[in-house]
């Protein structure tokens, strides 16, 4: 059955970073059906909204998007459309894959191949609570943890694990300090991390876990955890293989999953066909495997990889004098 997917085609460099991601997936053959909606910028220059209802109503058709960054105006209505959709979908699992690459300028261009899952709702990021006093000396914020929202980050972790044939699990937490947040989170772990025996289960405190990815990463497969961990985890693992050119990422909800580019609009490189595509790219991989084409994902992600080894039209922020469309065409040739 054809699958249908939102495309959203975003400002800055989005527009060209999708070009060349569609350009790829193209040259796969595979059956897939584009529906284009607005959001950003554009959206509020051709409709008069940053959302606009219509764009709502495609990914609640299709149920996936395949999204490129977003500028939010100071003064739009929202802090951060991003922020918007996870909300309004309620995208409770932020997944952001971290794979070492040929010729990029990282510290680690092997042995790192890890997925961070983030809890994308709750945590230290709920926006009641936060309190200053009147005389601005003392600031107070609330964090909170529920048994539910922790169970179902929890399980989606494992879930992953079985899906894709990955070995282990690491629960990362600060339950010796935050006893009570952090500790209903790591109960609530356990017991899930129980009912998959075939899966390993090992857990890690935060300031741990920044040491050991950054001596040695090779040794964590899945990361699972609260919101404000998993968001500096997220990055960390993204600085460990070559920035965030190369990194993707998702947000996953029941009702929907939204694919991106972990990087901004880049306005400083727009139009230029400088941008490099893979973030996107690499998104898309993860849009493959979500939507039951795990064959097609491993596909893509060795075209990406054999362009790199080849050195073959990468793009400028990869040391290369290809530019978007070109370093696009090199990874289709290799699909
Ligand atoms: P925004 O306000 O949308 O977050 P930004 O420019 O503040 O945009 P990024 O878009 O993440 O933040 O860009 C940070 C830097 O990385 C910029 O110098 C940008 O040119 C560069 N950059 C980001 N994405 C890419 C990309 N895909 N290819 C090449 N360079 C990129």
């Amino acid at each position: 059955m054809t699958q249908t997917i939102t495309v959203i085609r975003g400002d800055g460099i989005g527009p060209e970073i999708m070009d060349a991601t569609l350009h790829v997936l193209g040259a796969m053959n595979l059956d897939l059906h584009y529906e284009e909606a607005d959001a950003g910028l554009v959206a509020l220059e051709k409709h008069g909204e940053l959302l606009p209802a219509q764009t709502m109503e495609s990914i609640r058709r299709t149920r996936v998007a395949l999204k490129s960054p977003l500028t939010t105006p100071v003064g739009g209505g929202f802090s951060s459309i991003n922020v918007e959709l996870r909300r309004q979908f309620d995208l409770y699992a932020n997944v952001r894959p971290a794979i070492s690459f040929p010729n990029t300028k990282s510290r680690f261009a092997s042995g790192v191949d890890l997925i961070t899952i983030r809890e994308n709702t709750e945590g230290s990021y709920i926006s009641e609570g936060q309190e200053v006093s009147a005389d601005g000396e003392t600031a107070v914020s609330i964090t909170r943890i529920t048994r539910t929202g922790s169970e179902r980050i929890v399980r989606y972790a494992f879930e992953l694990a079985r899906s894709t044939g990955r070995k282990k699990v690491t629960i990362v937490h600060k339950a010796n300090i935050l006893k009570s947040t952090s500790g209903l989170f790591l109960k609530v772990a356990r017991e899930v991390a129980a009912q998959y025996p075939d899966i390993e289960a090992n857990e890690m405190i935060v300031d741990n876990t920044c040491m050991q990815l950054v001596m040695s990463p090779e040794q964590f497969d899945i990361i699972v955890t609260t919101n404000l961990f998993g968001d500096i985890i997220s990055d960390l693992c993204a600085g460990l293989v070559g920035g965030l050119g190369l990194a993707p990422g998702a947000n996953i909800g029941k009702d929907a999953a939204i694919f991106e580019a972990v990087h901004g609009t880049a306005p400083d490189i727009a139009g230029q066909g400088k941008a490099n595509p893979c973030a996107l790219l690499l998104a898309a991989a993860q849009m493959l495997d979500h939507i039951g084409k795990p064959d097609d994902a491993t596909r893509l992600r060795k075209a990406i990889v054999a362009t790199l080894e080849a050195k073959d039209s990468l793009t400028g922020d990869l040391g290369g004098s290809g530019n978007t469309m070109s370093f696009a065409k090199a990874i289709a040739s290799r699909v």
